[in-house]
Parts: structure tokens; sequence; C-alpha cells
């Protein structure tokens, strides 16, 4: 009697190394005739990435080139400078009190994420708590309306897999001092001028709440999130001495590098060991 032993897949091993090597999903979904058959065409496709990822190394070498983080980094600095953001450097290490003035309390989602340090210092999850303290203080010399943005690592205890990083990029612009009813076009303007320099041309605004802003704005690509927005004033700005219309935007630089380069990973385009430019090393 014949037994049927069914459609033949990759084994899980040779799926993992294709995964690994960032093939295309629906080539691990083949079925073979036999096992020779499937051993063979994993041989080809694993053969063919390598060929791919040492060419992408070597190019990289040869050309100079820097990653893709770091290119990123440069065109999206270059877009928002040329917006008229001013750019701001402030440090990794923020007070608790930073937090809490962000409505991040005892009991806040975020807090649970928050790697601590001693004396009540924490690595920044979010650049906000600084840019609000630089809104007010150039605020005080500045005309309106203004801008300012700063684009470094923040830190999150985030273990929900291949969507994020404990250390990532974001980008954080703020504008103060427009029109209130500016404010929402302002925003989108701003989303087209960041998403324009990544090279992502489809995206789409999405609304959503935050318990940190309230209503906000994300912008997504095929479902995935790259970026929060917000609009001000709301009641916690009192804390921060923030009285007027502010438009805010952050970008996960690793997110918008996932989506546009579609790696099935985010560690690929982000601070690693094991990628260099979004190439596996073992090869
Ligand atoms: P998510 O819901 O995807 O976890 P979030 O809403 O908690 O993100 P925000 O606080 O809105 O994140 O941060 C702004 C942006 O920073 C996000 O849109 C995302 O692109 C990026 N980001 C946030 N957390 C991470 C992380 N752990 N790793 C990589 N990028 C992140
Ligand atoms: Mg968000």
């Amino acid at each position: 009697m014949d037994t049927d032993p069914g459609p033949i897949g990759l084994t899980q091993t040779q799926t993992q190394r294709l995964r690994e090597l960032g093939a295309d999903p629906t080539k691990l979904e083949a079925t073979y005739a036999s096992p020779a058959a499937r051993d063979a065409a994993f041989k080809e496709l694993e053969d063919g990435l390598v060929r791919a990822g040492r060419a992408q190394l070597d190019e990289l070498r040869r050309n100079r080139r820097v990653p893709g983080l770091i290119a990123l980094q440069a065109a999206l600095r270059a877009a928002v400078t040329g917006a008229g953001f001013v750019e701001v450097v402030t440090p990794h290490i923020i007070s608790a009190e930073g937090l809490v003035n962000m409505g991040i309390g005892h009991g806040h989602p975020l807090r649970e994420q928050v790697f601590w340090l001693e004396d009540g210092t924490c690595l920044r999850p979010m650049l906000a708590p600084n840019l609000y303290v630089m809104m007010r203080k150039l605020g005080r010399i500045w005309s309106r309306p203004f801008g300012i943005f700063e684009m470094g690592t923040c830190f999150r205890r985030d273990t929900k897999g291949s969507h994020h990083l404990n250390e990532f990029t974001m980008l954080n612009l703020v504008e103060v001092g427009l029109p209130m009813e500016a404010r929402r076009s302002r925003l989108e303007e701003l989303a087209a001028t960041v998403m324009q320099a990544a090279g992502i041309a489809d995206y789409a605004l999405v609304h959503s709440t935050s318990e940190v802003y309230g209503d906000m704005l994300d912008v997504e690509v095929g479902g995935e999130e790259v970026c929060s927005a917000s609009f001000g004033p709301i009641p916690m700005d009192d804390d921060f001495g923030i009285t007027e219309p502010w438009v805010g935007l952050g970008f996960g630089l690793e997110r918008l590098l996932m989506v546009r380069e579609v790696y099935p990973n985010i560690e690929r385009g982000g601070r690693s060991l094991t990628y260099v430019d979004g190439v596996r090393l073992n090869i």
C-alpha cells in the first residue's frame, strides 16, 4: 500500500538558515518532489544569498559607503535641517523626574521598560523629556515659530521580538508657536518631509491614542508603526512651562529601515554584532 509522504518542504534548520540570510519569505513555502530535490534547491538558495551578502559587504568597503542606519540619519538630518529645524544634542542619562513630568510615573507601562541606573537616573526611553526642557529654554530666547530636533539613541526593555530593539534611534522633531489651526496640516507636511527623505512613498496617517499624549497620529507603512506624532498644548505642558501650540513627531529609524528594506527583523537595521549594513555575518 502506498502512503503519500505529503509535500516535501524545507526542514526547520534549512528554513531558519535561509531566514537568517534574508531570503524572500515566499521562497520558504515551496515544496519539492523529493528530499534530494529539496536539498539541492536549499543549497542553491543559500549559495545565492551568501554570494549576495558578500557582494554587498565588498561594495560597502570598496565604495566607502556607510551602513544604512548612518546614511538614513544623514538624509533625515539634511531634510529636517532644510525645513528650518535646529538640531540639539542632549544627554542619554535623564532623571526619573523627567519621566514623571511626562506622565510616566509608577504604574505606567513604559515605566517597566526603563533601564534604571543609580540615584534615580535612567537611560532615556524617549527624547521628549529633554526636548521639552530645550523648548522652554530656547523659547525664552527665540521668536516664534521655531523648531528643534534631536536624533539619538533611546533605550527600552522591549522584548516583543522582531519589531523592537532594546536600543534604537529616534528622530524627534518639535515645532512651537505655530497657529492652533495650522497644527494638523503642519504635522502632515513634516511627516511627508521625513518620509520622503527616508525614501518611503507609501504610508498612511492613522489615528491612535496614547496615555502620555491623548489623541495622536501614527505614521504607518503596511500596518507597521514608524512614527507617533502629537500636538499640544496638553495638560502636561504646564509641568514644563509650555503654554503654546506645538506639533511633535517621533520616528524610529530602524523601523523606517526595516520597512523600506523589507527586513524580516528589525535587528538587521540596528546596532548589532550579527549584521553589518543588514548583511548577516555568518556567511
Ligand atoms: P510600538 O507600539 O511599536 O511598540 P510605541 O508606540 O511604544 O511603539 P513610541 O513611543 O510611539 O513607540 O515611539 C516612537 C517610535 O519609535 C515608534 O513609532 C517606533 O518607530 C520607534 N520605537 C519605539 N519603540 C521601539 C523599539 N523598542 N525598538 C525600535 N523602535 C522603536
Ligand atoms: Mg507610538
